[in-house]
């Protein structure tokens, strides 16, 4: 799919397709099933920042793109899923605590959607995302894409006591990975370590 464009409140946003500006691109949400995009679009001065943050990692390094615009419909399908895995991952959890997690790991449920800020998935300001080296092999960052467990938390290797080798590792890759997105003006999300944020 070409690109498009959406409205924000007053204005229109162009959201485009991240490939096009040489990113590796893994839409995660397609190869599920819940989403008809092909490929990962983010809005324009998304993919721009993006850009200027790939100039500050090593030289053949790039990122690969998880998600990042997301419709509503998307949304439902994901939050579906997610409370299905928080709901098997601890049985003994009452429905508001399953509910309190569900809203960390996916955002705000779909009938909030008008609330939502710049930075949201909806118009295309977030982008999930990882490094991958000269060999397009990502880089070791302690858990997967969309993992529900405190590991996922941005600082939880950064915080925690006693290190192994493996962990050591995990903790460089992702200080780099904060050190070039805060370079190019992006906020970090305390409980998803590849969840960054644009609101421009
Ligand atoms: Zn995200």
């Amino acid at each position: 799919m070409k690109n498009f464009k959406i409205r924000f409140k007053n204005k229109t946003l162009e959201i485009v397709n991240l490939e096009d500006y040489g990113f590796l691109v893994e839409p995660r949400y397609y190869f599920y099933g819940w989403s008809n995009l092909k490929s990962c679009y983010a809005r324009f001065s998304v993919a721009k920042r993006l850009l200027f943050a790939k100039k500050y990692l090593p030289k053949g390094y790039n990122f690969k793109i998880w998600d990042s615009f997301r419709t509503k419909e998307t949304q439902k399908l994901l939050r579906r899923s997610f409370r299905k895995r928080l709901e098997n991952l601890h049985p003994e959890w009452d429905s508001k605590k399953i509910l309190e997690a569900l809203n960390v790991f996916t955002g705000s449920p779909v009938w909030k959607v008008k609330k939502i800020r710049l930075t949201g998935h909806f118009f295309g300001g977030a982008v999930d995302l990882t490094i991958v080296n000269k060999q397009g092999e990502e880089l070791d960052m302690g858990t997967d894409f969309d993992d529900i467990t405190e590991r996922a938390a941005l600082h939880y290797f950064k915080d925690k006591r006693s290190l192994n080798r493996q962990e050591k590792a995990v903790k460089k890759s992702r200080r780099l990975l904060s050190k070039v997105m805060k370079k190019a003006g992006f906020k970090s999300y305390p409980a998803e370590w590849w969840h960054w944020s644009y609101n421009k």
